[in-house]
C-alpha cells in the first residue's frame, strides 16, 4: 500500500487523481487532501477517500470544513493556511504526492515533497517555470522521483530511451516535438480575439480543465510554459525543441532520434492515463479511459503555430531563452494578466501586451540554485508590476 498526498485535490488534475487511486484501493491509501477554499468539495472527497489530514490553504474555510465534518467518524483532522500544505506533502506516510495546485502557489510544497524524496508527480508546471534548477537539483538531490502529468511530458518521457537525464545527445535523441491543440481561437479571425469572452475561452475543444490553464491553452502561453517544462525535465534547450499543432489532441507528442526514427505515445485525451502511468511507473495501471478507435479518429492534423496569433507564445520562447528570473517573471505577469481577464478586468487582446511590457520593466537577472528567495522576490516584483501597468491596458 502506498501512502498519497494530493495538493490540489478539488482542481480538475486532483479529482482525476482521485477516480483512479479509488479503482485500486488495495495499492494506494489516500493520506492527505488539500485545497484552497472549496471546503465543500473537499468535504465530500474527504468522506469517500477518509484521508488522516486534510488541509485548507484558506484559514476562514478551514473552519467550515470542521464544521461540515463534524459528524463524521474518524474524521480527518483539519490544518489551515500554506505552511500545512508543505508539512502534509512532507510526512513519512505519503510515498506519493500529486502536486496539482494551480500556479506559483504550488510552488513551495511541490519543493517541499522534492526535498522529502518523495515519488512526486507534476502537473503543477509553473513550480518548474519559476524555480526549474531548484526543484530538479532538490530532487536529485533527496532521490525524489519526479514524474511529468502534464500529456505532453508524460508523452515525451513514455519515447525517451533509458540514461536520457546524462543527455539528449547521449542516448541518440536530436529533437522533442511538442504538440499542441491550438485552442479554441486556432481558426478564429484575428479582428474578432478583441471581443471573445472568458467563457468562450475556457470552452477548450478537446480538454475540460481548470479555468487558468483554459485562457493559457487559448493564447498558447501555456504551450510556452511547456516547453520551459520540457527543457527542465529533459535537460534540453529551446532550439531543439519544435511546437506542433495537432488539432485532435490525439498524439501527446513525440520524440526525433538521429537515425530518422520518431516515436509518438497516442491516446484519447483524458489526464487520467499520465495519472495512471506515473503513479504505477514502470507498471502499468488500468486508468477507466476507454481504448483508443483509430477508425474513429479517421485523421491526424499537423501545422506550424502562427506566431501574430499566439504572441503569449513567443514572448515565452524569448523567456525560456534569457533564463535567470525571466521565466519566473513571465509566469507572474500572465498569472496576473489571466485573473484579470476572467474577472472582466481587461481583454482577452490585452494578456500579451501586459505580460510584455512587464518583462520589459523588469530585466531578467541570473540566479544560483540557493537563489530560491531571489526568484520569490522576483515573483512578488513581477506580480506588483503587472498589477501597476494594468490599468494602462484597460479599453
Ligand atoms: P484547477 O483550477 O481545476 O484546480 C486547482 C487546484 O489548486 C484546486 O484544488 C485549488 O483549490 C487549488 N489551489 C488553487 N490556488 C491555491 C492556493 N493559492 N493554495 C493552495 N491551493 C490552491 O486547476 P487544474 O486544471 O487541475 O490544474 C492544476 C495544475 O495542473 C496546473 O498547474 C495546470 O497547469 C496543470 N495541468 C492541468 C491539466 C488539466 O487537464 N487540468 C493538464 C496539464 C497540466
Ligand atoms: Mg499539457
Amino acid at each position: 500500500m502506498k501512502g498519497i498526498c494530493v495538493l490540489g485535490a478539488t482542481g480538475s488534475i486532483g479529482i482525476s487523481t482521485l477516480d483512479v487511486v479509488g479503482r485500486h484501493p488495495e495499492l494506494y491509501r489516500v493520506v492527505a487532501l488539500t485545497a484552497n477554499q472549496d471546503a465543500e468539495r473537499l468535504a465530500e472527497q474527504c468522506r469517500r477517500h477518509r484521508p488522516a489530514l486534510a488541509v485548507l490553504a484558506d484559514v476562514g474555510a478551514a473552519e467550515r470544513l470542521r464544521g461540515l465534518l463534524a459528524d463524521m467518524a474518524g474524521a480527518p483532522e483539519v490544518l489551515a493556511g500554506p505552511e500545512a500544505l508543505a508539512q502534509v506533502a512532507a510526512l513519512p506516510e505519503v510515498d506519493i504526492v500529486m502536486a496539482a495546485i494551480v500556479g506559483a502557489a504550488g510552488l513551495l510544497p511541490t519543493l517541499a515533497a522534492a526535498r522529502a524524496g518523495k515519488r512526486l508527480l507534476l502537473a503543477n508546471k509553473e513550480a518548474l517555470v519559476v524555480a526549474g534548477e531548484i526543484l530538479m537539483s532538490a530532487a536529485a538531490a533527496s532521490g525524489a522521483l519526479l514524474l511529468p502529468i502534464d500529456s505532453e511530458h508524460n508523452a515525451i518521457f513514455q519515447c525517451m530511451p533509458a540514461g536520457y537525464e546524462h543527455g539528449l545527445d547521449q542516448v541518440g535523441v536530436e529533437r522533442i516535438l511538442l504538440t499542441a491543440s491550438g485552442g479554441p481561437f486556432r481558426d478564429r479571425p484575428l479582428a474578432e480575439l478583441e471581443q471573445v469572452t472568458p467563457d468562450q475561452a475556457c470552452a477548450h475543444p478537446n480538454w475540460r480543465m481548470g479555468r487558468k490553464i483554459s485562457v493559457d491553452s487559448a493564447t498558447m502561453m501555456n504551450k510556452g510554459l511547456e516547453l520551459i517544462e520540457a527543457c527542465w525535465l529533459f535537460g534540453t534547450r529551446p532550439e531543439r525543441i519544435q511546437i506542433v499543432i495537432h488539432p485532435q489532441s490525439v498524439i501527446h507528442s513525440l520524440v526525433q532520434y538521429v537515425d530518422g526514427s520518431v516515436l509518438a505515445q497516442l491516446g484519447n485525451p483524458d489526464m487520467r492515463t499520465p495519472i495512471a502511468h506515473a503513479l504505477a511507473w514502470p507498471e502499468r495501471l488500468s486508468s477507466g479511459v476507454s481504448p483508443l478507435d483509430l477508425f474513429a479518429v479517421g485523421r491526424l492534423d499537423f501545422e506550424p503555430p502562427g506566431l501574430d496569433r499566439f504572441p503569449c507564445l513567443s514572448l515565452a520562447i524569448q523567456a525560456a531563452e534569457s533564463g535567470g528570473t525571466a521565466p519566473t517573471i513571465l509566469n507572474a505577469a500572465n498569472e496576473i494578466a489571466v485573473a484579470a481577464f476572467l474577472m472582466g478586468r481587461i481583454r482577452y487582446t490585452a494578456i500579451a501586451p501586459l505580460v510584455g511590457a512587464t518583462l520589459e520593466r523588469l530585466p531578467a537577472q541570473a540566479v544560483n540554485r540557493d537563489g530560491l528567495e531571489s526568484l520569490l522576490e522576483a515573483d512578488r516584483q513581477a506580480r506588483a508590476m503587472a498589477e501597476q501597468l494594468l490599468p494602462t491596458l484597460v479599453t
